[in-house]
């Protein structure tokens, strides 16, 4: 069998495999079933989270040979020749290199045949926003007065430069960014088709590095698969993600619950040897202190779950982690590593800016000499216990 990559490979072909978007999907689904399929569909949304995949799909419950209908078989000549995109009916045409009038106006004169096979003709336009502005309103004479075989679907990456007089004909869906976990399951269920060998924190890597989008981090496994084979080390994949090791985050953290700004320094110094980029690892940084912000004030278990996108061992510590500061001394934490993330993009001394910060936040924990006072004053507490300060 030739080599096909991943996105490709396991592309979801009905809306039952869609993973992510199931707003979407139900109300496509119910519009098919209950035949109030509108002529034209705007899906927006990052890239790779699936939306010229559910056009496609769409387009199969349109022309079905057992259809229109909510679940297409996905094995009809129909349903087939849609999935390689060769059905005549289906037209998909890439805004990015298509964007004259004249590419437009041929779509005017096509549109009026009627469907070859299928009872729909649908025109899948990607990248629309990409279209000129006499292409664009060549296409609106054509949405104010479609045939009633025509449907198109257009989908982009950019809905702020889709014209008005174009979004008020069309129904618009937002694709989200798909949950780590979502993207984790999905690489999951692939590595064991094909035979992979990784750990559970690789998984949880490639789905962050891979920012919501499933074709990304199918497209990083393909990577990882190019790199290391069937068997990938997490070392591996770390280096060919760029990727900030999380355990320098985790020791950087430890550090300053700890209080220990040697260490902090020392792991800074560590990450800069290793070639790692500052901002990289500042951003990190501030997603782990607003995960334990979440931890620190939401009890529930199942609701942290849906908040925190990490692994369960990842969960635990954060748990606990949380319980060693109040909610409002991890928002100053959160505050300090903002401020530097702010500040390293315009810094020429960005080591500086990190090290100060770390140097503030080892501090921060300490017990100023004043705070058992007042702590014993304002805690309306008999329970409450003075806080040690020694080491102030
Ligand atoms: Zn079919």
């Amino acid at each position: 069998m030739d080599y096909q990559v991943s996105a490709r490979k396991y592309r979801p072909g009905t809306f039952d495999d869609v993973i992510g978007q199931p707003h979407v999907v139900q109300t496509l689904m119910n519009a098919v079933s209950t035949k109030r399929v509108a002529h034209a569909y705007l899906f927006s949304g990052t890239r790779g989270v699936g939306k010229t995949t559910v056009a496609r799909i769409f387009a199969k419950a349109l022309n079905c040979a057992q259809g229109p209908t909510s679940h297409p078989c996905d094995t009809c000549e129909n349903c087939r020749e849609i999935a390689l995109g060769n059905s005549v009916d289906v037209i998909e045409i890439d805004g990015a290199s298509n964007t004259s009038v004249d590419d437009v106006r041929e779509i005017r004169e096509n549109v009026k045949f009627a469907p070859f096979r299928g009872q729909f003709r649908v025109y899948i336009i990607d990248e629309v926003h990409m279209l000129s502005n006499s292409a664009f309103n060549a296409l609106l004479k054509t949405l104010e007065e479609p045939p009633t075989h025509a449907v198109f679907v257009f989908a982009t990456t950019e809905i702020h430069k889709i014209p008005v007089t174009i979004l008020s004909r069309c129904q618009h869906y937002n694709f989200r960014r798909i949950a780590r976990s979502e993207i984790v399951q999905r690489l999951q269920h692939v590595a064991a088709q094909d035979q992979l060998t990784l750990e559970e924190r690789s998984f949880l890597a490639l789905a962050r590095a891979s920012e919501g989008s499933m074709r990304d981090a199918l497209s990083l496994l393909d990577q990882a698969i190019a790199y290391s084979g069937k068997a990938i080390s997490h070392a591996d994949l770390e280096l060919l993600l760029g990727a900030v090791p999380q355990e320098l985050v985790q020791e950087l953290i430890r550090a300053i619950l700890t209080q220990d700004s040697p260490t902090a320094l020392a792991s800074l110094a560590n990450l800069l040897d290793r070639g790692h980029d500052l901002r990289a690892f500042c951003a990190d940084v501030v997603e782990h202190i607003r995960n334990l912000l979440v931890a620190a004030v939401v009890p529930s278990t199942t609701e942290l779950k849906s908040l925190i996108e990490t692994s369960e061992e990842d969960l635990n510590q954060l748990s606990s982690d949380a319980k060693t500061m109040t909610p409002e001394q991890i928002q100053e934490l959160l505050a300090i590593f903002i401020q530097a993330e702010d500040s390293l993009r315009f810094s020429t001394h960005p080591r500086f800016v990190m090290e100060t910060a770390a140097v503030r936040a080892t501090r921060l924990l300490r017990p100023r000499p004043s705070d058992s006072l007042s702590l014993q004053q304002i805690s309306p507490s008999p329970n409450h216990k003075p806080l040690d300060a020694s080491e102030g």
